[in-house]
């Protein structure tokens, strides 16, 4: 009798070992891949800065992430109606966005420019867009930046590379649009350039529903472990 007892004990030992070893918790996240050097497309897949940074974390905590890409305004949406669980999208962490979705702590820092075809020496401070057609992504931080200054004339694009064509023919007189992007952008450009003006920071943040606060803390945990074991500058210096 006492040996059976042990044998089950041990088979249901291992069992659960094995559950917990093959149930993985895995979470779906939502990504735009159309903004490089952060998540983009190479040969259809999605890769880049967040991509590596959630492969990381995934490492840290066991999480399996399955990534889809959609477009950026639908991110918080679709996170909202749990048809994904995270947002990891060079997302800025604006107030405006924090009243529907809980933010990890910064990952990383940015800012908005303008980008201009050509020098537009008029240019010395983001007011002096008053009176210029400049382009934006729907939904973007530029968006709301742009939107703020008086006299602006704000066009909405639906992708940076369409914002991008519409400056090289001249519709429009500058695009507005985070650092890093932009950078890619006028680097493969001769015309293109950024205006050398002061901009606010921001930080790029994940995003989760507001009732996950445990996922939060988990990323948040790992990614400090991997700022602090160095992944994370490796992971920096592979895109920068
Ligand atoms: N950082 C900008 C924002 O949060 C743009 C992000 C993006 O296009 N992926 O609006």
């Amino acid at each position: 009798m006492k040996k059976i007892v042990k044998l089950l004990s041990v088979l249901a030992v291992s069992l659960l070992v094995s559950i917990s070893v093959f149930a993985k918790q895995v979470v779906y996240v939502g990504t735009n891949a159309e903004f490089a050097p952060f998540e983009y497309l190479e040969k259809n897949q999605i890769v880049g800065f967040d991509i590596d940074l959630l492969n990381a974390i995934s490492k840290e905590t066991g999480i399996e992430f399955k990534v889809k890409d959609m477009a950026f305004d639908g991110l918080l949406p679709a996170l909202q109606t749990k048809k994904v669980d995270l947002v990891i999208a060079g997302m800025t962490a604006t107030p405006e966005r924090q009243k529907t979705v809980l933010f990890s702590k910064p990952y990383f820092t940015a800012k908005q420019v303008i980008i201009t075809k050509g020098e537009d020496k008029s240019l010395k401070s983001f007011d002096n867009l008053a009176g210029k057609k400049v382009g934006v992504m729907l939904g973007f931080t530029g968006d709301s930046v742009v939107s703020e200054i008086k006299g602006a004339k704000v066009e909405r694009f639906n992708a940076a590379y369409a914002a991008i064509m519409a400056l090289n023919q001249g519709k429009i007189d500058a695009v507005v649009l985070d650092s890093e992007p932009a950078k890619k952008y006028i680097a493969n450009s001769k015309q293109l350039m950024i205006a050398n003006v002061p901009a606010e920071e921001e930080d790029y943040a994940i995003a989760v529903r507001k009732n996950d606060k445990a996922l939060i803390e988990k990323i948040d945990a790992a990614v400090a472990k991997i700022k602090a074991n160095g992944e994370y500058d490796k992971i920096l210096k592979k895109y920068f």
